[in-house]
């Protein structure tokens, strides 16, 4: 149970790092990976097999760091490091598509536990929704019209095709609020990812951090996030009140 004194000092965190007056909150920007969907153990193991087969070895664990990263940064990353230059176009292509294969063919992920509600918190409020995700994987992007109807318009969705510069870049958080119309102080992303919330931080958006996986909460607190959940149903149990303070601060 996240208590009222918790909730107003993620209030005060978010004044005292951006600057600007208390939030008032208008959208919504929300990851999709490890946010919406429990797919983050699929998209780490398709990233290991994937690099395996092309000779390189890296622990599936290592890539719950580069989540929120577009495929191609995540590739050129990598390459860089193995052999010291940038992925050709072609192996970006090739790579990527092998991970999407990959993904593709294990079992279907789940949608988050309390995901859906947490969605519905938003709608109550009268609040714009805008999926903001690095992902270019029509597998889930397609099913979200099915786990979650009517929670994003087909004009409320960023996704990897959308953005030059990908998380932690805060391009695609900006991107989403062009789209709906409102300012960083206007905006709350919710994230589960270190590089995700440094992108949502960075776009001047009170953030959000739910940590649905391996990752350390030091690496999410230190990436910028203004209060930190440990799941989303908790995030969900407590977002009415925290809509609350931010509406009467
Ligand atoms: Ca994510």
């Amino acid at each position: 149970m996240t208590g009222t004194e918790q909730l107003k000092s993620a209030i005060e965190h978010y004044c005292r790092r951006t600057g600007a007056a208390a939030p008032d909150p208008r959208a919504a920007l929300i990851d999709m990976d490890g946010t919406l969907y429990d797919s983050m153990p699929h998209h780490a193991e398709a990233w290991h097999i994937m690099m395996a087969e092309a000779g390189i070895d890296i622990p599936a664990e290592e890539f719950f760091l580069h989540e929120g990263r577009t495929g191609a940064d995540t590739i050129n990353l990598i390459m860089r490091r193995a052999f010291n230059r940038d992925a050709t176009p072609e192996e970006i292509e090739r790579l990527y598509h092998r991970k999407t294969q990959l993904f593709a063919a294990m079992p279907p992920v789940s949608p988050m536990p309390g995901a859906a509600e947490m969605l519905r918190v938003f709608e109550k409020r009268g609040m714009e929704r805008v999926l903001v995700t690095g992902s270019a994987q029509s597998t889930l992007i397609s099913r979200l019209d099915t786990d979650y109807p009517g929670a994003f318009a087909v004009n409320r969705r960023i996704t990897a095709r959308d953005v030059k510069h990908g998380k932690p870049a805060p391009e695609p958080f900006l991107a989403a609020m062009r789209f709906a119309g409102v300012t960083p102080q206007q905006s709350i992303v919710v994230e589960n990812a270190p590089l995700g919330v440094t992108a949502g931080a960075a776009s001047g958006a009170f953030t959000i951090a739910v940590n649905t996986g391996p990752v350390p909460p030091e690496a999410l607190l230190d990436a910028g996030a203004d209060i930190l959940f440990t799941s989303m149903t908790e995030c969900a149990e407590a977002l009415p009140q925290l809509l609350e303070l931010c509406h009467n601060n």
